[in-house]
């Protein structure tokens, strides 16, 4: 408990916040893979974007791999949540390895729009950010030149297609939604035609932090977003909570991150999480700041999320 003379802070918890029924069971599908075949289970990439999810994964007898090529024939490896280019499965059925992909479904869902698209002869937009590895994955579903990636309205204004009245859109999943209307919009003023998703790209995890967020930060001195640098959907939480009007916000892996010189001045905090990071983490943060305040917790209980995903067959009853 805070001392006796302790600083009154309020602080406004996000909800819904953290893990997302993708990053539960690409997660999920690591544990329960050792636990089946044995350690060491090899996974390709970051199974989520999370330092702290990683290391705990190390020690139960992961090996984390940036490419195919790093892992041996005779034992498994998982794919990761962000998904990969076809040839990556590819490959590992040509060396007849075990594999077993934890691609979110919501990710699977856009590859397989993709190719819809492809086959009905229409050039693709893929609004991302160069890089992330789900962009490298939906861009890998296509041959080479069939997508075209966007990162701003600039490129939608330059982007040249090749029949404006034949191209389709596709998104990452875990981006701004506001940006990418923006860019969607800037797109349809030059293509009027272009159709739309039959549902969202951006995830229904992605959709709900950020207006969780953006409920609380109106208002908030400083917004805290735990999270790890390379998460894609924390990053723009951040983002979204200053637009949203936070006076600052920082990301940060866990509570020995914390500056406390942020908390100059400051009587209102936000909180939140990222898709894939942990509770515990969050909880810790409360926790190091009732070790400094006198706290008044406020927590939003509007969106309550039911979303889970089935778990590949072999693993099921692991
Ligand atoms: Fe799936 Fe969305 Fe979670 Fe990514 S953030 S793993 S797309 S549910």
């Amino acid at each position: 408990a805070a001392p006796l003379s302790a600083p009154r802070l309020t602080l406004r918890l996000a909800a819904p916040r953290g893990f997302c029924a993708g990053v539960d069971r690409a997660i999920q599908i690591v544990e329960r893979a050792i636990a089946r075949f044995g350690a060491p289970v090899y996974v390709r990439h970051e199974i989520v974007h999370n330092r702290h999810v990683v290391e705990r994964l190390k020690a139960m007898g992961a090996i984390f791999v940036e490419d195919l090529s790093e892992c041996p024939d005779d034992r498994p490896v998982v794919f990761s949540a962000h998904g990969v280019p076809k040839a990556v499965p590819e490959q590992a059925r040509s060396r007849q390895m075990t594999f077993l992909d934890a691609t979110c479904p919501l990710v699977s869902k856009v590859h397989v729009e993709a190719e819809r698209h492809h086959a009905a002869g229409r050039e693709i937009v893929l609004i991302g950010h160069a890089g992330h590895p789900e962009v490298e994955g939906t861009m890998g579903q296509l041959p080479e030149g069939a997508i075209t990636l966007i990162e701003t309205v600039e490129d939608a204004m330059a982007f040249q297609p090749r029949d404006p009245e034949r191209l389709a859109y596709v998104t990452q999943t875990t981006l701004s939604v506001d940006d990418t209307a923006e860019i969607v919009a800037a797109l349809k003023r030059r293509f009027p035609t272009l159709p739309d998703p039959h549902k969202e790209d951006i995830c229904y995890a992605t959709t709900n932090r950020q207006e969780a967020v953006k409920r609380l930060a109106d208002g908030a001195d400083l917004v805290l977003v735990v999270g790890s640098q390379n998460s894609s959907n924390s990053v723009r939480l951040r983002e979204v909570a200053l637009r949203a009007g936070a006076r600052d916000a920082r990301l940060i892996d866990d509570a020995s991150a914390i500056d406390w010189d942020w908390f100059d001045s400051v009587r209102v905090v936000g909180l939140t999480a990222g898709a894939s990071a942990p509770e515990p983490l969050v909880q810790g943060v409360i926790d190091a700041l009732r070790a400094r305040y006198d706290l008044d917790i406020i927590e939003d209980g509007a969106a309550r999320e039911t979303v889970t995903f089935k778990l590949p067959r072999v693993l099921a009853e692991a």
